[in-house]
């Protein structure tokens, strides 16, 4: 039974990002066959890029750790045990997040509908809640352009990202990097937390308490002191364990 540790090797990683797949679908945050979730390899011979990404067409339901794709920076395949390629359009912005940020394992991109409604506001997320205080004054924002396909609107990507996890694409969606896999994941359901939460509560038409900065900077470096421990010091997450286990019992066939 996995016990959440950090993926150490390739089989690992293919693990934890089958698993991202599924438990995102299963939130019901995936959009058809379209956005990604991406994981960085260790450098090949030569110090060769190699990125793990899902097969093009198939659901996130459908991946399994055995059939993820394995590309380069540009998207070209270098090995594929599904034979349906990759949407490599659709990875130009995770292979140009993955080049600038080395810290990052995963990136994970979604839209959903709440994700989508709260990028689409000047205002962005509120700290309004415990879930959207840990993201104070940690996001970023990359105004919208049309599809993001070219090389100079790649650079201003990283540019607006800078050294931050999560980012807000303006009318777009929302993108998160994480250390490890479920760093990612656990980041970007909490995000999906928080905008629900948003949504919801302004939609009361009550008087929203908004938090101050010192409390929500407060609550995200309490955060950051519990994720701490799981990417920097290879302690196991029971958190990541639980959520296998979920999918153990629901959908086993992400191993296969
Ligand atoms: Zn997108």
């Amino acid at each position: 039974m996995p016990d959440g540790a950090p993926a150490h090797t390739v089989s690992d990683l293919r693990r934890d990002l089958a698993a991202a797949y599924r438990l995102i679908a299963l939130e019901g945050m995936d959009d058809s066959i379209y956005t990604h979730i991406s994981a960085r390899l260790p450098d090949g011979p030569g110090g060769a890029k190699r990125f793990l990404l899902n097969p093009y067409g198939l659901r996130f339901d459908e991946v399994t750790a055995a059939n993820l794709v394995t590309v380069d920076e540009t998207g070209a395949v270098i090995d594929d045990p599904h034979g349906a390629g990759v949407n490599a359009a659709g990875f130009t912005i995770h292979s140009a997040v993955h080049m600038a940020r080395h810290d990052a394992v995963c990136v994970l991109h979604n839209h959903t509908v709440a994700g989508v409604a709260v990028s689409s506001v000047k205002e962005g997320l509120l700290p309004l809640n415990q879930w959207s205080a840990q993201f104070h004054d940690r996001i970023a924002f990359h105004d919208y352009e049309g599809i993001a396909l070219d090389l100079e609107e790649r650079a201003r990507i990283v540019s607006d990202l800078g050294s931050k996890q999560i980012m807000f694409l303006r009318n777009h969606g929302t993108l998160v990097l994480g250390r490890s896999v479920a760093e990612a994941v656990k980041y970007a359901l909490n995000l999906e937390r928080s905008c629900q939460a948003q949504i919801a509560a302004l939609g009361m038409g009550l008087t929203p308490i908004v938090l101050d900065d010192a409390v929500a900077e407060h609550t995200a470096r309490q955060y950051e002191a519990g994720y701490d421990p799981f990417e920097l010091g290879g302690k196991p997450d029971p958190e990541w364990a639980a959520m296998l286990r979920r999918l153990d019992k629901l959908q086993p066939d992400y191993l296969t």
